[in-house]
């Protein structure tokens, strides 16, 4: 998806990786193996110091919550829509008169709490799904598995944007 957005793409596994980077793109998967890993690696502190646009989808926003490597001023409550079998998708209002955006959510939390500076983008029944708090983007749902960009844009703005105020 970024690829096709323009961005040049790497993985990233191990702390030393981060150099250099513009933004970084936490996944979904899952969160408890996320965190176990990350630890075992030392990514855990290298997030922490990472100062660059962050977008986590799924489990990625999950780790980023206040319980986990607390990057964000927001409470994730995990598989909140249920478990496995409770994988849905729906549309999303994002407001402003745009076009509804399809959200694919798979064992999906939601943001139980959210602190003042989080602005919340799209909700399913009241529950926020979609949010971002200055450069950090997270969503619930996985954007990666529909064909529509303008998550993913949002991320890359804001990469373009905080890398041009540093050039
Ligand atoms: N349920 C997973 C977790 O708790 C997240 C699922 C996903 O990333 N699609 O980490």
């Amino acid at each position: 998806m970024l690829r096709g957005l323009g961005a040049e793409v790497v993985e990233v596994r191990k702390p030393e990786q981060l150099d250099g980077l513009d933004g970084l793109v936490i996944p979904g998967g899952e969160s408890t193996a996320f965190m176990r890993l990350m630890r075992l690696y030392g990514l855990d502190e290298a997030l922490r110091g990472f100062e660059r646009p962050i977008f986590g989808t799924c489990a990625g926003m999950i780790v980023l919550d206040r319980d986990h490597l607390g990057l964000g001023d927001f409470r994730v409550r995990r598989n909140a829509f249920g478990r496995q079998v409770a994988s849905f998708e729906t549309d999303l209002d994002l407001g402003h008169g745009d076009e509804p955006l399809r959200a694919v959510f798979i064992r999906a939390p939601w943001l139980e709490e959210v602190g003042p500076e989080v602005e919340v983008l799209a909700e399913v029944d009241g529950r926020p799904v979609l949010a971002r708090q200055g450069r950090i983007l997270v969503a619930a749902f996985h954007p990666e598995l529909t064909d529509d960009t303008r998550v993913h844009e949002i991320f890359l703005n804001a990469v373009r944007e905080e890398s041009s105020v540093r050039a």
